[in-house]
């Protein structure tokens, strides 16, 4: 499964080779366990400006830019853009909604994966289309000796947030390494997109209530149901990419 998810990389990507250096990890649903006060804080914060939007819609729009998100709902609910008031309005009630439910807590197998990941030798880096300094600020502390922050792409860095391929794309800059030389781990289907569209080889991990197609049909080179078995398939999957990427 992991040779045909290689070979259809390099073929369809017209690569000559599969050369991880840095593996590009998605925040929250990878590294925290959050998505669930995500969703609920979206949900509390946009039904009191009276917008159409449920719980299926958060874990969809997941890895977008705040401002994309309550644009969507916009258009839905009272088909026009939001202004820049309402979404400063809106995005500030979610953030403050989600810090007095957020928990902070890490995803179960997280640190697994980044110990797996560094004794591979790869690098490691966070890219986020998340704006919560109560999350990004807290990443160096929660998983020593894995990240700086000026590795580290967030909604502050980026023009054009998650689906959009700008995110992966300044995280390669930052690893300083290209597509083929890269691993994306993902939790959400826009996310996924984003990846594939920067060209990288990139992981899902289905860490939340969305169906497996979500990711795979957004073109996911493999599928994990959780962190705990992405960690405990490293160095299997290493050594496939060594074995049969060329
Ligand atoms: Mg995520």
């Amino acid at each position: 499964m992991i040779k045909d998810a290689i070979t259809y990389y390099l073929q369809n990507r017209n690569q000559p080779v599969l050369n991880p250096k840095a593996v590009l990890f998605d925040m929250d649903g990878i590294l925290y366990d959050s998505m669930p006060y995500h969703v609920k804080a979206w949900l509390e914060a946009t039904r009191k400006e009276h917008l159409e939007g449920s719980m299926e819609d958060f874990y969809l729009f997941e890895g977008c830019v705040g401002g994309y998100t309550i644009n969507k709902l916009f258009y839905r609910t009272f088909h026009r853009e939001a202004t820049q008031e309402e979404i400063e309005r809106i995005y500030k009630e979610k953030s403050r909604l989600f810090n007095t439910y957020n928990e902070g807590r890490p995803m179960a197998g997280a640190i697994d994966v980044l110990e797996q990941v560094k004794a591979s030798g790869l690098q490691r880096l966070v890219v986020t289309g998340s704006g919560q300094h109560s999350l990004i600020d807290k990443l160096e502390r929660m998983f020593p000796g894995h990240f700086i922050r000026e590795k580290m792409v967030t909604a502050y860095d980026v023009t054009h947030g998650k689906p959009d391929p700008e995110p992966y794309l300044k995280g390669l800059v930052k690893a300083k390494v290209k597509a083929n030389e890269a691993f994306i781990i993902e939790n959400a289907p826009m996310g996924v997109r984003a990846g594939v569209a920067a060209g990288i080889f990139t992981i899902a991990v289905n860490t939340g209530p969305l169906p497996d197609s979500a990711l795979l049909d957004e073109g996911a080179n493999l599928l994990y149901p959780d962190m705990q078995s992405l960690a405990n398939d490293w160095q299997h999957l290493m050594h496939e990419v060594k074995t049969y990427s060329k």
